[in-house]
């Protein structure tokens, strides 16, 4: 095999979907195991769904994942710029390249000239839909001479370029996946390959770019498999080899639906404001729909270029399931160092309105420690803002049953020891809130459950939690002190 050379080639429509960070990681990850070049190129010839900065999304979201790209469409301080032989990139700068090889079909008569007008084809739409067939063209332009449609060209007549499908020959290719496929050309309609704006449509662009930049594999989301057929035939009508193709599952939810913007989360966007890390994301993504022959789980992207293989891709689509995304997201959660988890937990702070970023900066050697004492019980940045709110706010109203806590025998005596100890202390530090309980148990006598339960639940109201020697810490003296008083009156 040559170079393998695949391609990423995501239409701008505003978001990066999920489904299409998938593909992009399969196509990095194939390209990386095999020492070749992966390209980003932007599909942008529908002209009606166009929207202002989707390239800029789209890039800045691909290089959020960590997915890299060779060649392409990239941003350099600020500004949209390609790099590559290839180029352009960008299928709106290519409009005379497929104008040529529309050309080109037509000289062949593998195309021809249409000049039907949008109302005969909607009636003609209708009409095949009461007959209950599949509406196609009916070919009613594929007798117009080539003399003829050129002089209603001249004339200022609109018209379309439509694929020439034989009758009744089989098309056939193999897919890395589903593997040998083979549709009648019965079945496939006169696509229109020029549209009258000038523009080619996806179906026109995709071979020709496919071809010209040198595309060995094309792996892409299975939407795209009924259409393969049109494009399968278009290489054999140019005489040109074919690329090995590769149709991806479509990710699903729950109920088996392609995950829609209606319910929730769907973009890189949404998914990133859900506090996951994108470590997290993209070894959860590689799962729907694929696992390694070992079978692991938790996957850096350098290992998963290791193991990935195609033969292991399902073709039944995947399910995207919340609960394991948070299960692998929190296994990047605990691997965070301190630093890090700070600078990323910052904004969902901020945004829980618990403290502002001059405090933050401020009490960073505090927030830290908050942040490390409670990491281990969140599985993404989002959840965050909850697990320390009780640093920042009064304590909870004590509950019935941890209220029978703090009437065991020896609570009064160990608040009390307590009280005196902390009391006496200039203030709490990180390193002598470590001691504090030791020192309580050994001057007391008071040990284990009748320890540290009571403590607990004096000074942050609940029975259970993180590290208490950290949270005496987080809390500081003042505020451990106001508790112990307050449960001190409970009892
Ligand atoms: N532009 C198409 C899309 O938005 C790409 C399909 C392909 O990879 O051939 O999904």
């Amino acid at each position: 095999m040559g170079e393998v050379r695949v391609r990423f080639a995501p239409s701008p429509t505003g978001y990066l979907h999920i489904g299409g960070l998938r593909t992009a990681l399969y196509n990095y990850l194939f390209s990386k195991q095999n020492n070749g070049k992966f390209i980003l190129r932007i599909e942008d010839t529908d002209r009606t769904r166009l929207v202002d900065d989707a390239i800029e999304n789209l890039i800045k979201s691909l290089e959020w994942a960590g997915i890299t790209y060779d060649e392409g469409v990239f941003i350099e301080d600020g500004k949209i710029i390609q790099k590559g032989e290839y180029g352009p990139y960008i299928q709106s700068e290519r409009l005379d390249i497929y104008q040529k090889y529309v050309k080109e079909l037509i000289e062949k008569d593998k195309a021809y000239y249409c000049f039907c007008d949008h109302e005969r084809l909607e009636n003609l739409r209708e009409k095949q839909k009461m007959e209950g067939k599949v509406p196609k063209y009916d070919g009613l332009c594929r007798g117009i001479s080539k003399e003829e449609a050129e002089e209603r060209i001249a004339n200022g007549e609109e018209y379309v370029v439509r694929l020439k499908m034989p009758s009744n020959v089989d098309i056939e290719f193999d897919d890395l996946i589903r593997g040998h496929i083979t549709i009648n050309s019965d079945d496939v309609d006169d696509q229109v390959l020029l549209k009258s704006d000038g523009f080619p449509t996806y179906h026109m662009a995709v071979v020709v770019d496919d071809h010209l930049m040198g595309i060995t594999h094309v792996v892409r989301g299975e939407e795209w498999i009924s259409s393969t057929p049109k494009h399968v035939y278009l290489y054999d009508a140019f005489g040109w080899e074919k690329p090995q193709y590769c149709h991806l599952p479509t990710v699903l939810n729950e109920n088996r639906k392609k995950l829609s913007k209606r319910e929730g989360d769907v973009s890189v966007e949404d998914f990133k404001a859900s506090g996951y890390l994108p470590e997290g994301l993209v070894n959860y993504l590689a799962l729907v729909g694929w696992s390694p022959d070992s079978n692991e789980e938790i996957m850096s992207l350098d290992h998963m270029v290791e193991l990935f293989t195609f033969d292991r891709v399902a073709s039944a689509g995947g399910i995207f399931d919340r609960k394991k995304l948070d299960w692998v997201n929190s296994h990047y959660m605990k691997e965070l160092e301190k630093d890090e988890l700070f600078n990323l937990a910052k904004p969902f702070i901020i945004d829980s309105g618990l403290a502002d970023e001059k405090f933050l900066d401020d009490h960073k050697d505090w927030a830290e420690v908050l942040l490390l004492t409670i990491k281990d019980s969140v599985d993404n940045l989002k959840q965050i803002p909850d697990a320390i709110r009780f640093a920042f706010e009064d304590m909870p109203e004590v509950s019935h049953d941890e209220l029978e806590i703090l009437k065991g025998e020896t609570v009064p005596q160990l608040l009390e020891a307590l009280e005196e100890k902390i009391s006496g202390m200039d203030s709490i530090t990180f390193d002598n809130a470590q001691t504090i309980m030791k020192e309580i148990q050994k001057e007391t006598g008071i040990k284990g459950k009748n320890l540290y339960m009571p403590t607990r639940v004096a000074i942050t109201g609940v029975e259970h939690g993180p590290e208490l020697s950290n949270i005496i810490y987080i809390l500081g003296k003042d505020k451990v002190l106001e508790r112990i008083n307050k449960s001190k009156e409970l009892i």
